[in-house]
């Protein structure tokens, strides 16, 4: 697995020669996840996914570069709490096209849109990008992680994930609560608040309708809280079991669509 930002242009090119180039694009945002938890952890979850997927694909011929995350997204639920950021849908939409026209240009044809956060415009946006990409015969595209549709996002992130869960709760574990605290207690332990989630008490008493649906703001849902579910039962064993069952998850849809590389 290579970083396409860390290597010289002719490791590119003769990746692209091999033919069996895939480049998965992590795609975050900038949004509150909690008192405990950083602004950037669907960016930085994404990554953490993409890592752990590789391996997988390169097990079946694949030549995987991760390209640099889009850490910038649309974030219209959480928007009232600070830092969080959020573009228009079509500024992402056109983001993500112009990347995958640049790798097409270097014979980088086939591109997995690996997203790392759940908002339905945000899904939508890299959804149509996909979209274009394909219809203008650019790439194969795939949108992987949160997708907007259901089944697929599922397969790849809950799969094997709610059997892990030490919540009283688990249909009740959301943004910012037990699975999130577990992946970022494993994978960048050192940007959480350990002492004040320790302090959170769940929050299970939320409209769920109106979380999933978005028809309602995360400051008014959750009381100013912004986490869904229980961080304290978040833990970094149970991150590396959920960081190595959605790594396989996500590569194994990956290959249900494409196949091995030919
Ligand atoms: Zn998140």
């Amino acid at each position: 697995m290579q970083r396409l930002a860390e290597i010289p242009f002719p490791e590119v090119e003769r990746i692209a020669r091999t033919g069996r180039a895939l480049v998965i694009l992590p795609v975050g945002v900038v949004e509150e996840h909690g008192a405990h938890l950083p602004l950037g952890l669907d960016s930085f979850a994404a990554e953490v996914y993409a890592e752990a997927a590789a391996p997988h694909l390169e097990e079946k011929g694949y030549e995987v570069a991760i390209a640099p995350t889009i850490s910038y997204g649309v974030a219209r639920a959480a928007i009232d709490f600070p830092g969080t950021l959020s573009l228009e849908p079509e500024t992402l939409r056109a983001l993500v096209v112009d990347i995958g026209r640049s790798l097409a240009r270097h014979r980088l044809h086939r591109l997995v849109i690996l997203n790392g956060h759940r908002d339905l415009s945000h899904m939508k946006a890299l959804d149509e990008a996909r979209a274009m990409l394909i219809e203008e015969k650019t790439a194969q595209v795939l949108c992987v992680g949160f997708t907007n549709d259901p089944d697929l996002t599922a397969a790849c992130y809950r799969e094997g994930v709610p059997e892990l869960s030490r919540s009283v709760r688990p249909d009740r574990e959301g943004h910012g609560g037990e699975w999130e605290t577990s992946l970022a207690l494993y994978s960048f332990p050192d940007l959480v608040k350990q002492k004040i989630a320790a302090t959170l008490e769940p929050n299970f008493n939320y409209d769920v309708d109106a979380f999933r649906g978005e028809t309602q703001d995360y400051w008014s849902l959750s009381g100013g809280r912004g986490y869904f579910g229980s961080p304290q039962s978040g833990s970094a064993e149970t991150g590396k079991k959920i960081v190595a069952i959605r790594g396989r998850n996500i590569a194994q849809v990956i290959l249900h669509a494409w196949g091995p590389a030919k």
